[in-house]
């Protein structure tokens, strides 16, 4: 029987290390999220992490811009939002409706607010080992792995998935701490040739059931980044959890694995990042 990935107790960890910092540090975190058009599952995401800013003492404002306030409304308000001294941290939630460039809305928040990562600059950063943000969910990963005493070094670590957000800097921090990492994706032509391989296997695709039993290797252990909905709309991942729990040394439920870490890290981060904006000696 593997061991649980508690994400939740760890995010709770974090976050009263987040309040904790705050208390003491005498600085006042701001974090901006802004809200464009009506998406139901961008209001849930928004909401929690305005919860998560009341629970840490971080303050929250809400932006919320009708689906046809355009582009140009949006970027107005970015700009606002990096010159204001009480924001440290601007969250757009993704997806925006269509006619925005997420790209364009990306590059305009201020890379030293970009509390989410995902800036080119900040992006770039990663790349290089040398970041002052880490993107929420390959960043909440890596927590939990540390957390458990999980050392990537010299392990085979295969990356299910590799969209910007999620796959790609989830394997260069792996690579970071030495791990020997393979990205596999939709081309893939043998997915489960692949992830027998995997001393640590992080599946990050949204498809339900996608990692059955026989693609682990007995004693692997497996981080389940998705969210997906079954087909009684249970939330779940992309791992087979009960058949795989009994092969796997330690393995991540959905829901509280990976998500509530991902919620945390941006708390987190939006600290840092009103520390280095509050003078280096501060970081
Ligand atoms: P995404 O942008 O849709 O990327 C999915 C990736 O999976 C792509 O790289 C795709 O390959 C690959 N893929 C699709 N079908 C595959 C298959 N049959 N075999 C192997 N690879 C396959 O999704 P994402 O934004 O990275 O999110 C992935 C999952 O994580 C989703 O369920 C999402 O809801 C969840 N998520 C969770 C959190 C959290 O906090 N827990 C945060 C973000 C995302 P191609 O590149 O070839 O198309």
């Amino acid at each position: 029987m593997a061991k649980i990935l508690d994400g939740k107790a760890l995010a709770e960890k974090v976050r009263v290390e987040v309040r904790t910092e705050i208390e003491t540090c005498g600085i006042k975190p701001g974090l901006a999220v802004v809200i464009v058009g009506e998406n139901p599952a961008s209001r849930i995401y928004v909401d929690s992490k305005k919860k998560d800013c009341a629970a840490c003492g971080i303050k929250s404002e809400e932006f919320a811009l009708k689906a046809d306030a355009g582009e140009e409304a949006l970027l107005t308000l970015i700009q606002e939002l990096n010159e204001r001294p009480d924001i440290h941290g601007i969250l757009v939630q993704l997806p925006l409706p269509k006619g925005y460039s997420e790209q364009k809305v990306i590059e305009a928040i201020s890379p030293d607010k970009d509390v989410d990562a995902f800036h080119p600059l900040n992006v770039g950063r990663i790349m290089l080992g040398d970041y002052a943000f880490l993107p929420c969910t390959p960043a909440g990963v890596m927590e939990l792995l540390d957390h458990y005493g999980i050392d990537p070094k010299g392990k085979h670590c295969v990356v299910v998935g590799r969209s910007d957000i999620v796959g790609k800097p989830q394997a260069m921090l792996l690579l970071h701490r030495d791990g020997t990492v393979t990205i596999c994706h939709s081309r893939t032509p043998d997915l489960a040739a692949m992830t027998r391989q995997a001393d640590i296997l992080v599946a990050a695709v949204g498809k339900v059931n996608l990692i059955t039993a026989d693609m682990v290797k007995p004693g692997a252990v497996v981080v389940d980044v998705a969210m997906n909905r079954d087909e009684n709309g249970k939330l779940c991942g992309d791992v087979d959890f009960e058949r795989v729990e009994p092969i796997a040394s330690y393995i991540s439920p959905v829901p509280g694995g990976v998500g509530p870490m991902t919620r945390a890290i941006l708390m987190r981060n939006t600290l840092m990042a009103a520390k280095r904006l509050s003078g280096p000696e501060n970081v």
